[in-house]
């Protein structure tokens, strides 16, 4: 009888596996789309300010479990299915709200540049959490296969969030007055 020690990883049943479900970008009209978009980015960039506030730790960990996933940090959501990976390596931006592949738009920048998830105020396509829209998952979304919304909420722990490494620097407005 043969036994099963070499047995690859990739052969074990689909079922052990956490599935998750599409999230779609709810339909607009086209010119809808393109002014709820401007909108939202315009809200974003007057949220930065004069003097480059920016979205506190927490907040941004938790963007970035909802864009990026934790399967990088040893967990096992997957990215957004609208992540894309920029020309420029190492970069992504958002593909699901149509600004592009451009600096200003990568979600997260070199440390001490300021990147999109950085904005204070900044809506996600899906509404998912740590973003100004964020909406509460609904009760379908945690029926297998669940959403990644719903995963986040139910099955990510704080501690598992605290583990993400971000970088924020301090805003000049936090700084002591000269
Ligand atoms: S902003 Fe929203 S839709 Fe875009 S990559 Fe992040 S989680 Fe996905």
């Amino acid at each position: 009888m043969g036994c099963n020690c070499n047995k690859n990883k990739d052969n074990q049943p689909a079922e052990n596996k956490q599935q998750f479900r599409k999230q779609e970008i709810q339909e607009q009209s086209l010119i809808k789309k393109k002014m709820s978009m401007l909108q939202s980015f315009a809200t974003a960039v007057a949220s930065r300010g004069l003097q480059d506030n920016k979205v506190n730790i927490p907040l941004k960990q938790l963007r970035v479990v909802s864009c990026f996933g934790t399967e990088k940090y040893g967990g096992v959501l997957p990215p957004c299915e609208h992540l894309k990976e920029s020309t420029t390596p190492g970069k992504h931006y958002c593909g699901g709200c149509g600004c592009g592949d451009k600096e200003g738009t990568w979600l997260m920048s070199e440390a001490e540049k300021y990147s999109k998830l950085d904005y204070p105020k900044l809506n996600c396509p899906l509404a998912m959490p740590g973003f100004s829209n964020y909406q509460h998952s609904k009760d379908d979304e945690g029926v297998e296969p669940v959403t990644r919304r719903w995963f986040i909420e139910n099955k990510v722990s704080y501690n598992e969030i605290q583990q993400i490494p971000v970088t924020i620097h301090e805003s000049k407005q936090t700084q002591p007055p000269k």
